[in-house]
C-alpha cells in the first residue's frame, strides 16, 4: 500500500483516524463499519498506537466474586476478563467460586524487579573481569545515573553473564506501579553510555535477550521478572466432590501426570493447565501488554491430596502489571482496574495477587474438568 496522505503518522485526531480508514478502505475495497465504531477519544491513544484507524473490540465479562486474602489484594472482587473463548469466564467464576466457599485464595508477591539485559562487546575474558570489577565498584554511581532519568524507577542491581567476547548485564529495577519496561530501558541507556564510558566496552545492544522480554525464557521462570507471584487455596474433599465433580486424588493425580510430567516430557517452560488464558484476558482487560502473557504464562501449578482435601498452588514467576502508563490510561482498560480497585498510583501489587488468585481459581475448575471428564462437554454446551 502507498503511504498516502491519510497514512501519515500525525496523531490520533478523530478526522485524521477516519481519513487513514477511508484511504484503507479505498486500497483494499471493503466498508469498515465496525472498526470505525469507537466510543473514546482516539487522541488518547496517541501514545499507545500509531496509524490508528479504528478499533477492536474484544467482549468483555466477570469472573467472581472471589476472596482474595492477599498482602495487597484483600476481600471479594469480581475480576474483568476480556475473552473471545466462551466457557473460560465460566470456567473461572466457578474456580473462584468454590474457593471462596473454601475460604478464599492466599496469594503473595514474593519479589518485584523489572529487567533489561544489554549485550556489550568486550576484547575478551580479561577485560570482560575487569569491566564487572568497574561495575561493581561503580554501583552507587551508576544507580545516580538511572536515578536521573526518572522520578519512580530505581536500579537495584547489576547481574553479568561473561561469555567470550559478549557481556551481558541483566539489569534490574523498581519500577513503582508502572510495569516499567520503557522506565527501564530508559534508564538502562543512560546506564548503558556510563559503563562504556568507564570500561571501554562497546554497547551492541540495550536489550540482549537475557532480560528476557517477550520471548519464552528459562532465566525468567528462575530468577523472576517483573512480580514473583504465588497463590494457594485448601478445598474441602466434600465441597470439590460435590461442586466440582471430582475427588481431591483425581486432581492431584491430572495435575502430577499432566501438569509436570506432560510439561517436563514436552519440554515446556509451563508447568500448568492454561494460565496464558486467564493472563491474557486479565492484560487485555486492564491495559496491560498481552505480548507479555508469554512471560507470565510460565506457571507452576501443584496440587497436593490429603484425607482432608486438595491443596493448591500457583507459583508465577514473571508477571509484569502495571497500575499506571501503557495501556492503562485507556478509558476501558481504566475502567476494568476501577472495578477490582486497582487504577493508579500504589496499586500494582494487588493487581498482581488479583492475577495470581484468578489463575488459580482457572486452574482448579480446568484440571477438576479433566479429572471428571468434563472438559469437552463444557466447551461443547458453553463454546460452540
Ligand atoms: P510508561 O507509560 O512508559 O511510563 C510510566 C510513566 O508513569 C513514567 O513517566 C513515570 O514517571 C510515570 N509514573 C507516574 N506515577 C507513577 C508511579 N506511581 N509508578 C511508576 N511510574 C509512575 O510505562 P512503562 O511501564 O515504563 O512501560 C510500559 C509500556 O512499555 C507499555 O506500553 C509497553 O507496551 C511498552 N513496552 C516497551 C518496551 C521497550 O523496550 N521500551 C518493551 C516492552 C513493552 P517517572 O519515570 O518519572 O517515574
Amino acid at each position: 500500500m502507498g503511504q498516502g496522505k491519510g497514512l501519515k503518522n500525525r496523531g490520533n485526531k478523530r478526522g485524521d483516524v477516519a481519513e487513514r480508514l477511508a484511504a484503507v478502505s479505498e486500497e483494499t475495497g471493503t466498508e469498515y463499519r465496525a472498526i470505525a465504531d469507537y466510543g473514546f477519544d482516539p487522541e488518547l491513544a496517541s501514545k499507545n498506537i500509531e496509524n490508528m484507524i479504528g478499533v477492536t473490540q474484544v467482549p468483555l465479562g466477570f469472573a467472581g466474586p472471589v476472596t482474595i486474602n492477599g498482602e495487597h489484594a484483600k476481600g471479594s472482587f469480581l475480576v474483568p476478563l476480556a475473552t473471545t473463548e466462551g466457557a473460560l469466564v465460566a470456567s473461572v467464576s466457578r474456580g473462584m467460586s468454590v474457593a471462596t466457599a473454601a475460604g478464599g485464595i492466599t496469594a503473595r508477591v514474593l519479589s518485584d524487579a523489572m529487567t533489561r539485559g544489554p549485550v556489550f562487546r568486550v576484547d575478551g575474558i580479561e577485560h570482560g573481569i575487569r569491566a564487572v570489577a568497574w561495575i561493581e565498584g561503580n554501583m552507587a554511581k551508576l544507580k545516580d545515573v538511572a536515578g536521573a532519568t526518572t522520578n519512580h524507577g530505581r536500579l537495584l542491581g547489576i547481574r553479568p553473564f561473561l561469555n567470550g567476547r559478549n557481556l551481558f548485564l541483566r539489569m534490574s529495577y523498581h519500577t513503582a506501579d508502572a510495569m516499567g519496561m520503557n522506565m527501564a530501558t530508559i534508564a538502562s541507556e543512560a546506564v548503558c553510555a556510563a559503563i562504556a564510558e568507564g570500561t571501554g566496552a562497546t554497547l551492541v545492544s540495550v536489550s540482549g535477550n537475557v532480560c528476557t522480554d517477550k520471548k519464552p525464557a528459562a532465566i525468567n521462570s528462575i530468577l523472576g521478572r517483573g512480580k514473583t507471584v504465588v497463590a494457594e487455596a485448601f478445598i474441602p474433599k466434600g465441597l470439590a466432590e460435590a461442586r466440582l465433580r471430582a475427588s481431591p486424588s483425581a486432581i492431584a493425580e491430572t495435575a502430577m501426570r499432566k501438569n509436570l510430567v506432560g510439561s517436563a516430557m514436552a519440554g515446556s517452560l509451563g508447568f500448568n493447565a492454561h494460565a496464558a488464558n486467564m493472563v491474557a484476558a486479565l492484560y487485555i482487560a486492564t491495559g496491560q501488554d498481552p505480548a507479555q502473557v508469554v512471560e507470565a504464562s510460565s506457571c507452576f501449578t501443584t496440587c497436593e491430596s490429603d484425607g482432608d482435601g486438595l491443596y493448591i498452588a500457583v507459583r508465577m514467576p514473571s508477571v509484569e502489571v502495571g497500575t499506571v502508563g501503557g495501556g492503562t490510561r485507556l478509558p476501558t482498560q481504566s475502567e476494568a482496574l476501577d472495578m477490582i480497585g486497582c487504577k493508579g498510583a500504589g496499586k500494582a501489587g494487588k493487581l498482581a495477587e488479583i492475577v495470581a488468585a484468578t489463575v488459580l481459581a482457572g486452574e482448579l475448575s480446568t484440571l477438576a474438568a479433566q479429572a471428571a471428564g468434563h472438559l469437552g462437554k463444557a466447551h461443547g454446551e458453553l463454546g460452540r
